[in-house]
């Protein structure tokens, strides 16, 4: 088991208090905080071997060059990739699935095909699909959520046709929390000759993930939510499909050749990093991937088993509370959705920061997920490795006090 309590010290930002009490952070979906190691490794960077990478035969740029690609190798191995060409640095998961959305999918969705997505999805990973239906004259399919809020899959064979060219799902919900059988999902894609891609984006940081063993063809993450810092993520792309796909963003270091009038292209992963690429996040989220891998990511995944369920027993007995997600912890990640009838979650989420606590509320960028289960917003407390059920409890307390507080403004009104 982890020792959160230990784990703290590690995080600077936990020592800070808001609105004159103890920071309490429960808002790790959206990102997540930053140990001293991946912090020390950026101002590392800064200091002692800042230079571009990949093109220079300076000392500094042959130590940056070397730190790059170790972090790649890293993050390769954080994943069960067979290969670090098969591993591409990008921006965040947007970007990552962005990237197969106009490299992949024009060379392999035409019109009258099949993209089938989930009820679940996060706004990245349905709308670069509406674009792609647009262009192509696809149709976008979904897997429909089932009451116990899993997905379905007594309709995966309806759903999924001859007619289907790609399957992009969420590993887990950033709303529900639902951990989707992408393993067996990604079997009977196979089966009919669809390509599987996952939205790792809230698995990956928090339990074991292995590309070989989900044997899915695209796998995208970000590192801000692992510890790392922001604008670095990940797509790990299998292969043969990474050898078919033409590149992405077209300039320097994409090439290996270039004349006046055409141009051919570098040897993997280059060929997919154009222009100088986010050298110093690359080598933190490296740091990060140590971090997670000292600490152990069944240790990490159990550490938020057991916060959720905790939380999900102490909310469910606060009236006028609906709870969202499974019940089931074995199908659920850390992550705890809720709708408190008659206070909108942002009236909540800011009451809750009075108190210190940091949580989110809104649509969490899931609008037709909202609708679906019929609620403007929810109210979401989402778990790390450094929560404890101390924190939870005060968000308990926080939220009865909160409660109390609308019902008597509203009795008045
Ligand atoms: N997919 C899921 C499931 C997410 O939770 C998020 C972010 O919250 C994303 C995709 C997008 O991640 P990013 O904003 O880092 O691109």
């Amino acid at each position: 088991m982890l020792d959160a309590r230990r784990i703290r010290e590690d995080f600077p930002v936990l020592r800070r208090e808001v609105n004159g009490r103890p920071l309490v952070y429960l808002d790790n979906a959206a990102t997540s905080q930053k140990p001293r190691c991946v912090i020390d490794a950026l101002v590392e960077y800064y200091e002692g071997y800042n230079s571009n990478v990949h093109r220079g035969v300076h000392a500094l740029s042959v130590e940056a060059t070397a730190r790059y690609e170790e972090a790649r190798a890293k993050v390769t191995a954080f994943i069960g990739a067979p290969s670090h060409e098969q591993l591409i640095f990008v921006r965040n998961t947007t970007e990552a699935i962005n990237l197969v959305a106009r490299t992949w999918a024009p060379a392999n969705v035409h019109e009258g095909d099949e993209i089938l997505l989930t009820e679940m999805e996060h706004h990245s990973n349905l709308v670069p699909w509406q674009k792609v239906a647009q262009d192509t004259g696809a149709h976008l399919t979904f897997i429909p959520l089932a009451e116990d809020h899993t997905l379905d899959l007594s309709r995966l064979e309806t759903v999924l046709t001859s007619r289907t060219r790609l399957v992009a799902l969420t590993h887990v919900s950033n709303v529900l929390g639902t951990i989707n059988p992408v393993k067996e999902i990604a079997r009977a894609a196979h089966q009919l000759g669809a390509t599987v891609l996952v939205d790792a984006a809230q698995s990956v940081p928090h339990m074991p993930v292995d590309v070989q063993d989900l044997d899915c063809d695209f796998l995208a993450f970000s590192g801000h939510k692992m510890c790392a810092p922001t604008g670095i993520g990940v797509l790990y792309v299998k292969r043969p499909v990474l050898d078919e796909m033409g590149p992405f963003l077209h300039g320097g270091e994409m090439v290996k050749e270039v004349w006046y009038d055409h141009a051919t292209w570098n040897d993997l992963p280059l060929r997919f990093e154009a222009g100088t690429p986010n050298i110093a996040d690359s080598i933190a989220l490296g740091a990060a991937v140590d971090y997670l891998q000292g600490l152990g990511m069944e240790n990490v995944r159990q550490h938020e088993v057991q916060l959720t369920g905790y939380t999900l027993n102490a909310l469910k007995e606060l009236e006028d509370v609906t709870l969202f997600g499974p019940k089931d912890l074995n199908v659920r990640g850390g992550v705890v959705s809720f709708y408190a009838h008659g206070v909108h979650p942002h009236d909540l989420g800011t009451a809750l920061d009075k108190l210190g606590i940091a949580i989110r509320a809104g649509h969490h960028c899931a609008m037709p997920l909202m609708r679906k289960l019929n609620v403007p917003a929810t109210a979401r407390a989402s778990f790390y490795i450094y929560n404890t059920e101390e924190e939870v409890d005060l968000l308990v307390d926080g939220l009865k006090q909160s409660l109390r507080f609308f019902s008597h403004v509203t009795r008045r009104a």
